[in-house]
C-alpha cells in the first residue's frame, strides 16, 4: 500500500507518489521570526517533521526546505519601535527557533532566508510585469493582478467571482474573504527597511518570498507544500497565483495543512492567557518529549485540544515505553523464542506502517505500539520472554521512535539548557520548582542507577542494611522507584 494523504487541492485523500522517481521534494512555510515559537506554531512544524521521518523510514530520499521569514510587516514595524535593524532584530528569535526545533526533536530541513534571496525576488516581480500580470503603483508598489489568473479560488475554494479590478490591499495578510490584487513588492514609507533593486527600492511581499525561494530550491514543480491551515488563504492561493501564471506549470502537487490547535477548548491567545511558547511549557517543568508526544497524539488533520492533564497523560506513556525498554535491555532472559512475540513484533510493524500509510494516522501507530507494550509486559511477567525475543521487539520500538522521536532520553540536558536560557534573559523567576526538580532528578545517569543498585544488592546480602538502606534512600531522593520482585531489584524514573 502506498501512503496516502489528504490534499487539499483535491480535498481528497490520494496516492502519494513523488515527481521525480525516489526522491521527495517538500516544502514548509517556516515561522515569521518576531516571537518564541508556541505550541501551535510547533504543532505544524512537528506534523510535518513526523512526515519526512516517515517518507525517509518508507525509503524516499526526502529534499526538505523551509522559509525563515525574517522580513515582513510586523518585523518591520517591531524593529522600528526596538530602534534596531530588522537582522539585529530577527537574529534572536531565529537562533530561538533552531534551538527549539531541536528541543523538539525536529530534525533540521534545509532553511532558507527572505532576507537572502531579494535580487531574486525583484527579478520575479519584473518577469511577471513584463508578461503583464503585475503591475506598478504609483508609490513604487507592485500588485498581482488576480483577475489575469483564472485559477484564483482554487485551493480555497473561495468564489471570487465578483471581484473588483484593481481594488488593491498591501498587507500581508487580509481579510479572509476579500479578493483584492495583492501586494508582491512594497515601496519603503518614511523610515522603514528597503532593498535597492533593478526594480526599484522597497521589500518584498510575504507571499511572493515563498514562491521564489521553494521554487529555487525545489523546481517549477515540486511534490509537497505545507503549512498549518490558516495559511490556505490568502498565503498559499497567492504563492499559486503567482507561481503559476509565471510558470505555466502546477507549483506544488499535494497541499498539506495541519488543523489549527486549541488549548483547554479555546483558540490560543494572549489574551485569554492561555497561549503557551515551549519554553514556557519547559520552564513550568514539562519534558519536551512529553510536549512532542501529545503534539503527535492526534492525526494532523484532527483538531487536537491542549490541555495540561493531556500533557502529564503523555509524559505516563513516554516514560510506559521508557520503561518498557529498559525492561528488555536488562536482559537475564531464558534462550529460545517464543513465536507468539516475533508474531507480535512483526505485526505491531505492519501496524504502525498501515496506519502511517493511512494519511499519517498517528493516534492508530501509537496504539499499536501499546498494544505490543501491554502483551509483552503480560509475557514478562508471565517469565514468557525469551533471549531471541528481545531485538525483534526493540527494533519495533525504534521503528516507532524513528518517527516520533520519544523514547530516546535527553530531556534532562534540553531541560538544563532552557533553565540556563532563563538564568541568561533575566527569567529566573519563571523556573517552576517543578523544572529544579526534574533537572535535580536526572542529575543521576541510568548506568549509575545500575551500579547503585547492584552495590545495594550486594550490601543487603552481606546483612549490611545500614549501608544498603542509605544507597536505597539516595536513588529514592534522585527520583528512582525501586521494586523488588521475585525476579529481583527493579527500577524506573518517577
Ligand atoms: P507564523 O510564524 O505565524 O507564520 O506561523 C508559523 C506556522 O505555524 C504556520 O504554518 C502557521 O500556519 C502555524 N500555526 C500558527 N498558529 C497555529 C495553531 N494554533 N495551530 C497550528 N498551527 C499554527
Ligand atoms: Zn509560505
Amino acid at each position: 500500500m502506498p501512503l496516502r494523504l489528504y490534499n487539499t487541492m483535491s480535498s481528497q485523500v490520494e496516492d502519494f507518489h513523488p515527481l521525480h522517481a525516489n526522491e521527495v521534494r517538500m516544502y514548509a512555510c517556516g515561522p515569521t521570526v518576531y516571537d518564541y515559537g508556541h505550541i501551535g506554531n510547533f504543532r505544524t512544524f512537528v506534523a510535518v517533521d513526523l512526515l519526512q521521518r516517515f517518507l525517509r523510514q518508507s525509503g524516499y530520499k526526502v529534499r526538505y526546505v523551509m522559509n525563515i521569514t525574517d522580513v515582513d510587516d510586523k518585523i518591520i514595524r517591531n524593529a522600528a519601535q526596538a530602534g534596531v535593524s530588522v537582522q539585529q532584530y530577527t537574529a534572536k528569535y531565529v537562533q530561538a527557533f533552531l534551538e527549539d526545533s531541536a528541543l523538539i526533536s525536529i530534525e533540521p530541513p534545509h532553511f532558507v532566508r527572505a532576507t537572502e534571496h531579494i535580487p531574486q525576488m525583484a527579478d520575479f516581480v519584473a518577469r511577471l510585469v513584463e508578461k503583464k500580470i503585475a503591475y506598478r503603483a504609483d508609490d513604487g508598489s507592485y500588485y498581482f493582478r488576480i483577475s489575469e489568473f483564472p485559477g484564483y479560488g482554487k485551493l480555497s475554494k473561495k468564489d471570487f467571482s465578483g471581484i473588483l479590478d484593481g481594488a488593491r490591499v498591501d498587507v500581508d495578510e487580509y481579510d479572509k474573504d476579500s479578493a483584492r490584487d495583492f501586494a508582491l513588492w512594497k515601496a519603503p514609507k518614511p523610515g522603514e527597511a528597503s532593498w535597492q533593486t533593478p526594480i526599484g527600492s522597497g521589500r518584498p511581499g510575504w507571499h511572493l518570498e515563498c514562491s521564489v525561494m521553494s521554487m529555487e530550491e525545489l523546481g517549477e514543480s515540486f511534490d509537497l507544500h505545507a503549512g498549518g491551515e490558516d495559511l490556505i488563504f490568502p498565503h498559499h492561493e497567492n504563492e499559486i497565483a503567482q507561481s503559476e501564471s509565471l510558470t505555466g506549470k502546477t507549483f506544488a502537487r499535494f497541499w498539506f495543512h495541519a488543523r489549527f490547535l486549541l488549548v483547554e477548548g479555546e483558540k490560543m491567545s494572549k489574551s485569554l492567557g492561555n497561549y503557551y511558547t515551549l519554553r514556557d511549557l519547559v520552564l513550568k517543568g514539562y519534558k519536551p518529549s512529553s510536549i512532542r508526544y501529545l503534539l503527535t497524539s492526534v492525526p494532523y488533520r484532527k483538531q487536537l485540544n491542549f490541555t495540561f492533564d493531556g500533557l502529564k497523560q503523555a509524559a505516563v506513556s513516554v516514560e510506559r515505553l521508557r520503561n518498557f525498554r529498559q525492561r528488555l535491555r536488562s536482559g537475564g532472559f531464558p534462550g529460545g523464542s517464543n513465536p507468539e512475540l516475533q508474531a507480535l513484533a512483526a505485526e505491531t510493524l505492519s501496524r504502525m506502517q498501515a496506519a502511517l500509510d493511512d494519511d499519517l494516522n498517528t493516534a492508530q501507530a501509537q496504539a499499536a505500539i501499546f498494544d505490543m507494550v501491554r502483551k509483552v509486559n503480560s509475557a514478562l511477567d508471565a517469565h514468557a520472554v525469551n533471549t531471541g525475543d528481545t531485538a525483534p521487539l526493540l527494533a519495533a520500538l525504534d521503528r516507532f521512535d524513528e518517527v516520533f522521536a520519544v523514547i530516546n532520553d535527553d530531556d534532562s540536558a534540553k531541560m538544563k539548557t532552557i533553565s540556563q536560557w532563563a538564568l541568561s534573559d533575566g527569567r529566573e523567576k519563571e523556573i517552576s520548582a517543578e523544572l529544579r526538580d526534574q533537572i535535580q532528578a536526572d542529575q543521576i545517569s541510568n548506568a549509575a542507577i545500575e551500579s547503585k543498585i547492584a552495590e545495594m544488592e550486594a550490601a543487603r546480602k552481606a546483612r549490611n542494611f545500614a549501608v544498603s538502606d542509605a544507597l536505597r534512600a539516595e536513588l529514592v531522593g534522585a527520583g528512582v522507584i525501586i521494586e523488588n520482585t521475585k525476579d529481583g531489584v527493579r527500577w524506573r524514573r518517577k
